[in-house]
């Protein structure tokens, strides 16, 4: 099951939702989207917090994401 992060449950205002075959992968690809698109955000011990506390399980969203079926 994959997981998703949504950028604006970080605290940013962003549409961007990452989606990754698990939390590593998501928390990878949110760190190259900060590094592009959050470049006032730093990647401190609590903004990672915040962003492990914030990725669900992909199937919480199914039928309302662009990656279902
Ligand atoms: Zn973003």
């Amino acid at each position: 099951m994959g997981k998703i992060l949504a950028c604006k449950d970080v605290g940013v205002n962003c549409d961007f939702v990452i989606h990754g075959k698990d939390e590593a992968d998501v928390l990878s690809q949110a760190a190259e989207h900060a590094k592009g698109c959050h470049q006032n955000v730093q990647m401190t011990p609590e903004v990672q917090a915040k962003v492990r506390a914030a990725i669900k399980d992909e199937s919480s969203s199914c039928c309302g994401g662009d990656s279902c079926h």
